[in-house]
Parts: C-alpha cells; structure tokens; sequence
C-alpha cells in the first residue's frame, strides 16, 4: 500500500506576530495560492476597522456575549488583547480538522501558547518584520489606527518579543511572495515529521511485523 504524506490528517498551523506584521495578507496568499488551507474566523469584541465585514475578518460581538459562549465552552482558546477579548470558535477547528484540511489561526501569543498545550502536534509560526522601524511604518501606513493605539501596539509587540522562543519557527516577512512559499514550504516539512505521521509509523510497523515473523518461521 502506498501512503502519500499529503493524506495524513490536517494540520493546526497558529500564525503569530506583531499587529502590523503583515499576517493578514500572507494569510490571505497562502489560502489563494495552494489548496487545503481553511481559516479560522474569531470572535472579538473589538470594532470592526473600515472595509470589515462580520463573519468574514472576525464574529464581531459584546462581551457579554463573548463571555456567554467562554461560559459554554464554545472556544478553543481566547485572549484579551489592548482591551479586547479575541478567540478561536471550537466547532469550526473541530470539523475541519476531521476533514484533513490546514487550519490556520492567527492569534497572538498567550492563545498560541494554549494551542500548543491543547494540540502538542501543532505548527506554531512567528511571523515578523525585518526590523523595528518597518513595523511603526506599516502600522502608521495602514492609516486605521490612532497613534495613540499604535504606541499601545508597539509596546505590545515589545512584550511578545520576549514569548518568540516558544515557535516552532521565524518567518521574516520582507519579501511577501517569498514568505508566502517559506510558509507553505515549513507546512509542508511538518507534514513530514514523524510526530504527524504515528499512523503511518504504526500501519508499516504493523506489516513489517508481519513479514518478520515470516522470517523466523
Ligand atoms: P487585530 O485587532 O489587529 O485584528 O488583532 C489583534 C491581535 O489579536 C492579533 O495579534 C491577532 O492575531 C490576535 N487574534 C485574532 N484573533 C484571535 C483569537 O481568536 N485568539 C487570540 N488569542 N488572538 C487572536
């Protein structure tokens, strides 16, 4: 029988980094440009920013009922982050890792963390930046933000900093279309690693075992 590792059950990939780290849109190609990714949608109580849309960049809610549905057990995770709960709906993660797709969480650190704990065999990436100075231009750019709210970003991306040791890996975000394939590319080696693979170690253990008591015979 021949196994191909792309069969092997979905992958959790958490997608960490600094607001303004350029996660949105590398996320954004990824799903565009190769298959079998899907994107968890949170739940914030955050504002929606210009040009968002409820249900397609967040559940935009209050929170009272953001802590009805932590009271129901309807996250996998959440976080408060610059005042603001964000987390990750349960049901979605659920039916589609059963269905063998990538799923793709873009959440901050503590919530990274939790998923790390929850699902040991899942991916977690850090993207950032090349360097400081990019980051307070891209967020200023944006033009979204007060600069009050930008400080309070900057100093938040200051404390994450300290928590990046705790990914699997670091993508650099320079070079959009580059970053986009590394991504894929980390995805696609961690399909490869024997802790996401133990049903394929346990079947061709199984039909060696076979064939070596055949020997002995
Ligand atoms: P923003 O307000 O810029 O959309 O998001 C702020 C931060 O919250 C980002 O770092 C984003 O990755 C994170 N975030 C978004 N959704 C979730 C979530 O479901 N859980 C957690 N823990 N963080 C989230």
């Amino acid at each position: 029988m021949n196994r191909y590792p792309g069969k092997e059950k979905g992958i959790l990939i958490v997608i960490s980094g600094f607001s303004g780290a350029g996660k949105g849109t590398l996320v954004k190609s990824l799903i565009s440009r190769y298959g079998n990714y899907a994107l968890s949608v949170s739940m914030t109580t955050r504002n929606p920013r210009p040009g968002e849309t409820d249900g397609v960049e967040y559940f935009f809610t209050d929170r009272e009922n953001f802590e009805k549905t932590i009271a129901e057990g309807g996250l996998v995770e959440y976080a408060e982050y610059c005042g603001n709960y964000y987390g990750t709906p349960k049901a979605y993660v659920d039916s589609k890792l059963a269905e063998g797709k990538d799923i793709i969480l873009e959440i901050e650190i503590q919530g990274a963390l939790k998923i790390k704990k929850q699902f040991p065999d899942s991916l977690l990436l850090f993207v950032t930046p090349p360097d400081a100075d990019t980051l307070k231009n891209r967020l200023t750019g944006r033009g979204t933000e007060t600069e009050d709210v930008i400080l309070k970003r900057m100093a938040r991306a200051q404390e994450e900093s300290e928590g990046i040791e705790a990914y699997d890996y670091i993508v650099v975000n320079d070079n959009l279309d580059e970053c986009v394939d590394e991504v894929h590319e980390l995805v696609s080696a961690a399909r490869r690693s024997p802790v996401r693979r133990q049903d394929f170690i346990k079947e061709i253990r199984e039909e060696l075992l076979t064939y070596a008591k055949g020997a002995q015979k």
